[in-house]
C-alpha cells in the first residue's frame, strides 16, 4: 500500500532514538519492559517513558548463547543478547527494567539481566482468581513505590487517572486501527499492520501516536470506501495466535502473505490481546490497573481459558477462514496450550487450524512455505 503515513510509521523507530536521547537530556527518565503485564500507566504516572525491549532479531542470538541453553526460545535469548552485548540502544537508555514471572526462561534470564542494569521484577500470579488479585494489587502498590524511589517522584492519585484516561485512548485508537481489517477485503496487509503496531511502540509521545494512528485508520476507511485493497474477497483470512512478534521476527505473517493469504487478526501480545479491553476509569486506579492487567490471557497463566474464548470470538468477528497458532521453539507454554486450543476450537466447530513451531533463523523458510501453502489451498477448496 502507497502511503506517506505509512513510510511515517517505518522511520518512527530510527526517529524515536533521538528523540529519546533529547529526552535523556533534559532529564527524563527510561523505563523498559518485556511484557504486557507491565503496567505502563504507573511509569506514565511517573513521568518517565516506558519503551519496549523485547527483541525480535536474530543477530543477538549468537551473543545471548554464550549464556543461556540453545533450546531455549528464541525470544528470550534474543532480548538478553541484544542487552548483553550493548547493541540495543533502548536498553542502554534504560534507567530501570520492569520484569515479571511469566514463563520459566523469561524469569530465570531476568536474574542474569538484573546483575547489568536495576531491574524490578514483579511476582505475577499464574492464576486470575480473586486471591490472584489481591496478591498482583500488593505487587503493583510495590512497582509505584520502586519507581517513586529510583525515579525520585511522587506517583499521585491525579497522575495515575490522567496516565489511565491517556493508555485507554491509545488501546482505543490501537483497537480502531485493527477493527479496519474486518472490513472485506482488508485495506492493509497484515505486514503493514504488524509493522505499524510495533513500530509505534517505539514513539516517545503517546498523544502524537494516537494522532498518527487515528489518521491512518481514517486513511484506510477512506481506501476501503474507493475499493482499493491489495486483496479481494477471495483472499483466505488468517488470524494469527500465540507468541508474540514483531519486525524482525515476521517471516511467518510474510510467507502467508507471499502465499496469497491475508492476516486479518493479531491475536498475540503486540495486537488484539494488548488493546481489547480497557482499564476501569471510576475504580482507585492501582486496583483497575491490577485488574486489567491481570485479565491478560497469556499461557503462562494457568488455566488460561480466556484466549481460547477471545480467539473464537475474533475469528468470528474478522470473519476468518483459518487460524494459525504460532509457537517458538522452546515455549513449552504456548507449545502444550496449542494441543488445548486446537480441541477447543473443534469442539466450537470452528475454522481449520494450524500450529507452526518455528524460531527467528530462515532455516525452515521453504518447509513453512509448503505447510502454509497447502493449509491455504485447502482453505480456498472447502
Ligand atoms: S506472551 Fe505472555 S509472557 Fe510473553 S509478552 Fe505476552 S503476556 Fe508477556
Ligand atoms: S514466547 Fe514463550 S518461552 Fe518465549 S518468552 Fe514468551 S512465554 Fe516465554
Amino acid at each position: 500500500m502507497e502511503s506517506n503515513l505509512l513510510i511515517e510509521f517505518e522511520d518512527l523507530r530510527a526517529k524515536s532514538i533521538n528523540a529519546l536521547l533529547a529526552a535523556k537530556e533534559e532529564g527524563r527518565k527510561v523505563v523498559g519492559k518485556y511484557c504486557i503485564y507491565s503496567p505502563m500507566e504507573i511509569v506514565v504516572a511517573a513521568g518517565a517513558i516506558p519503551i519496549p525491549l523485547c527483541s525480535t532479531k536474530q543477530d543477538p542470538i549468537a551473543v545471548a548463547e554464550k549464556v543461556l541453553p540453545r533450546n531455549l526460545c528464541p525470544l528470550i535469548k534474543s532480548s538478553y543478547g541484544y542487552a548483553a552485548s550493548g547493541a540495543c540502544p533502548y536498553f542502554k537508555l534504560s534507567d530501570l527494567l520492569i520484569a515479571e514471572t511469566t514463563c520459566d526462561g523469561k524469569k530465570k534470564m531476568y536474574e542474569l539481566l538484573a546483575e547489568i542494569k536495576p531491574l524490578h521484577l514483579l511476582q505475577l500470579p499464574q492464576k486470575q482468581d480473586e486471591e490472584a488479585l489481591q496478591y498482583w494489587y500488593g505487587e503493583i502498590i510495590k512497582l509505584k513505590d520502586r519507581l517513586e524511589v529510583e525515579l525520585s517522584v511522587t506517583i499521585t492519585d491525579r497522575g495515575l487517572r490522567e496516565a489511565i484516561q491517556l493508555m485507554n485512548e491509545e488501546r482505543r485508537s490501537l483497537k480502531d486501527l485493527q477493527d479496519i481489517a474486518k472490513l472485506k477485503p482488508s485495506p492493509i496487509s497484515g505486514i503493514d499492520l504488524l509493522m505499524v503496531l510495533y513500530n509505534r511502540g517505539f514513539s516517545i509521545d503517546k498523544r502524537e501516536a494516537v494522532v498518527m494512528v487515528d489518521r491512518l485508520t481514517l486513511e484506510l476507511k477512506e481506501l476501503y470506501s474507493q475499493g482499493v485493497s491489495p486483496f479481494n474477497t477471495k483472499t483466505p483470512r488468517i488470524l494469527l495466535t500465540g507468541v508474540p512478534i514483531g519486525i524482525g521476527s515476521h517471516k511467518v505473517v510474510q510467507i502467508i502473505e507471499e502465499s496469497g493469504g491475508n492476516v486479518v487478526c493479531f491475536e498475540s501480545c503486540g495486537g488484539y490481546k494488548a488493546v481489547y479491553d480497557q482499564v476501569d476509569e471510576e475504580k482507585e486506579p492501582l486496583l483497575a490497573i491490577a485488574e486489567n492487567y491481570l485479565r491478560t490471557p497469556c499461557s503462562c497463566m494457568s488455566p488460561n481459558s480466556a484466549r481460547f474464548e477471545l480467539v473464537e470470538q475474533l475469528a468470528d468477528e474478522f470473519k476468518v477462514d483459518g487460524i494459525v497458532d504460532l509457537t517458538w521453539q522452546g515455549c513449552h507454554t504456548y507449545n502444550i496450550e496449542s494441543y488445548s486450543l486446537k480441541k477447543y476450537l473443534q469442539q466450537k466447530r470452528s475454522r481449520p487450524f494450524l500450529q507452526i513451531e518455528t524460531d527467528y533463523s530462515e532455516s525452515d523458510v521453504e518447509q513453512l512455505k509448503v505447510r502454509i501453502e497447502a493449509f491455504l489451498e485447502m482453505i480456498s477448496s472447502t
